[in-house]
């Protein structure tokens, strides 16, 4: 028996025979298999499978992953990465192979050389597509992943965005790596699936089908264990499903405080799948609809009729309960090509979010018309991101008033009386909530990026995760204020940042003053357990 331990985890428990990921991709250098135009030839056949592959895994992802595979196809089209490979191809005489691990390699190496957090991590983005063209002209049959036997702990070095779209999730009992921290790809996917992880492992103890225990709630993994530790281990298991059992019951419940506070528990979501799985899991509406999704899934921009029957789609899904859409929250980390954007110094500090959507109004009235086109058959509310100042929140009512008249004079219903209201995840709207709190109908708390900017503290930067902590007092200060002008104006507040799904969290959340949380899907009984107990 072996005990391994590590700080990093997605929580959960698990039991089950070790996977170690198979590819069954070996890349060799081969010599030109014909003429450069016939290594062009095979090149553009490589490139087309990997173009569709993408496709395919974007229609089935969830928001994260999506997010992921829509920089992997910006990258597939990098004319940089273009020219490099047909160069070494077309002058250089090399294989397609060839060309593609060399050209691949310097793109890394040059995004490796700039001083930019957010494009050095575009590095990863060139290493794992350059894998994907590697493997399509290998031209191997199916994906090069053996299926996963249910229940399997699945072992690997590292889970790349470009595995994680092939690799079926839901017969995955857990997931142990060497490497990646709890933001990584691989762990926002597992947790939007409810699996446990652990990440820090050494594998050399390791071996294909060793029985595995998972104990992502203390951060240990036991390999081959003895007969008691196993027993003691099956118990806490059944404890923990219990717990489970009991939540999935309770999930249905309206959550309620030992106070008798009701606390509405919503859930986010980045598209219709989502929002299914939101209804399925118990959710008291959506709290979060990240729209910006919707517009990453295409390379143009949506039309205000297909975003109106995506609307519509989530509000129907609802049944009567409230969809709280956020119009376009792009930029950041979260990239819209054609809109054809400069890149930016500091994007999150950029141009982003509500100060595209004031200075586009062509691309925020269809968005808006959209949304209240869809508040005619059923409860919608709007949700403007990353607000800094009144006049934002004044000019985007005035452009809401003025596609109500346009509405208005075609006849077309919506609901007139739809509340209209904010994120507070910047300094300045913490800072300015009692007066914000007088022109915005609801608050809802994105303390993701309030993390981010009350400590300095990028989001996306492993290398201070350490600082970029939720719990730190000064977020649970700039929560309280929120609260208390939230409480003094007289309209309520969510919290729908990944703060709201920490257990930790969510009693100081509600003793701040919070009325409602917005989650993802799996853990919404586990948080109403948590608010009534
Ligand atoms: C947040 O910032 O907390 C939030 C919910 O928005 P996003 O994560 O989409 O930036
Ligand atoms: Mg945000």
């Amino acid at each position: 028996m072996t005990i391994l331990s590590t700080r990093t985890y997605v929580k959960g428990l698990a039991k089950g025979k070790a996977l170690f990921l198979q590819k069954g991709c070996v890349h060799s250098q081969e010599a030109p298999q014909g003429s450069p135009e016939e290594e062009m030839e095979r090149l553009g056949k490589a490139f087309d499978r990997v173009r569709n592959d993408i496709g395919e895994a974007a229609a089935k992802a969830g928001e994260s992953l999506r997010e992921i595979l829509s920089a992997h196809l910006e990258m597939l089209e990098d004319p940089m990465l273009h020219d490099g490979i047909q160069d070494k191809i077309l002058s250089g005489g090399q294989s397609a192979m060839q060309a593609v691990k060399e050209a691949g390699e310097e793109l890394q190496a040059m995004f490796d050389a700039i001083d930019d957090e957010y494009l050095r991590a575009r590095k990863d983005d060139v290493r794992d597509i350059c894998g994907q063209i590697l493997s399509a002209l290998t031209e191997k049959d199916g994906n090069g992943y053996s299926p996963i036997p249910q229940g399997s702990v699945l072992v690997a070095e590292e889970i790349l965005p470009s595995d994680a779209g092939k690799i079926d999730f839901s017969s995955l009992g857990a997931i142990v790596t060497r490497l990646g921290s709890i933001t990584s790809h691989a762990a926002i996917i597992a947790r939007s699936y409810g699996i446990p992880v652990l990440m820090g492992i050494p594998l050399e103890r390791i071996n294909d089908g060793d029985l595995l225990l998972v104990n992502a709630l203390d951060g240990t993994l036991t390999v081959n264990p003895d007969e008691n530790t196993e027993a003691e281990f099956d118990k806490l298991l059944a404890k923990e499903m219990a717990r489970g059992a009991e939540a999935s019951a309770r999930a249905f419940k309206t959550a309620v405080t030992r106070d008798g506070k009701t606390i509405m528990v919503y859930a986010n979501a980045g598209s219709i799948g989502d929002v299914r799985k939101a209804m399925e899991g118990g959710a008291d509406g959506i709290g979060l609809f990240r729209s910006e999704f919707l517009f990453m899934q295409d390379e143009s921009l949506p039309s205000e009729e297909k975003q109106f029957e995506a609307y519509k789609d989530a509000v129907l899904i609802c049944n009567g309960k409230p969809v709280t859409i956020r119009t376009l929250d792009i930029g950041g980390d979260k990239a819209l090509p054609c809109l054809g954007l400069p890149r930016e110094e500091n994007p999150f500090l950029g141009f982003r979010a509500i100060r595209i959507s004031l200075a586009r109004p062509e691309i925020f009235k269809p968005q808006v018309r959209a949304i209240l086109r869809a508040s005619a058959h059923g409860p919608v509310r709007i949700l403007l991101p990353m607000i800094t100042t009144l006049d934002e929140i004044r000019q985007a009512r005035s452009i809401i008033s003025q596609c109500m008249n346009e509405l208005d004079r075609k006849n077309i219903a919506y609901d007139k009386a739809i509340p209209v209201g904010i994120m507070v995840e910047t300094p300045a709207a913490v800072l300015m909530a009692d007066e914000f709190s007088k022109e915005a109908d609801f608050f809802s708390l994105g303390t993701n990026d309030l993390t981010q900017y009350i400590l300095a503290a990028d989001r996306g930067n492993n290398a201070i995760s350490e600082l970029y902590d939720h719990m730190n007092p000064a977020v649970l200060r700039a929560v309280s204020i929120t609260a208390k002008a939230a409480r003094e104006s007289g309209i309520p507040v969510c919290v729908c940042g990944e703060m709201a799904a920490d257990e930790q969290a969510v009693k100081p959340l509600l003793e701040s003053g919070v009325d409602s949380l917005s989650v993802p899907a799996p853990v919404i009984a586990k948080t109403k357990i948590i608010i009534s107990e």
